[in-house]
């Protein structure tokens, strides 16, 4: 497995929200209100940027961190693996089931002789 070495240097950009009025500064959209382009960097707005929304200054926003998670990610975790959210015994009856059908099978081509 060599996947380290391609996406380590990508990282999402920071978001900030604006603690007056809740409005979130994403980077990758930039801000079409502020003539901002998308793929800016919060630090690299202007000291004057102010919010598009309520007009309050830069440090009034606080840093809430990336996009949340790689999307859909976490939900196809849970496809694919119908087998292992089987209970126990539930497991139990599927292997028992099966070795009670393999001993009926041979019982009936033993009395097939
Ligand atoms: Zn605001």
């Amino acid at each position: 497995m060599s996947e380290e070495t391609t996406e380590v240097n990508i990282q999402e950009p920071d978001r900030y929200e604006c603690r007056a009025c809740g409005y979130v500064y994403e980077p990758k959209k930039g801000s079409s209100a502020g003539k901002i382009p998308p793929g800016t960097a919060f630090e690299d707005l202007s000291p004057g940027w102010r919010c598009p929304v309520c007009g309050a200054s830069k440090p009034q926003f606080v840093n809430v961190g990336p996009t949340e998670g790689p999307s859909g990610f976490k939900e196809n975790l849970g496809y694919g693996f119908g087998v292992n959210t089987l209970t126990p015994s539930q497991k139990n009856i599927l292997i028992f089931g099966a070795l009670a059908l393999g001993f009926v099978f041979f019982l009936s081509l033993y009395g097939l002789r």
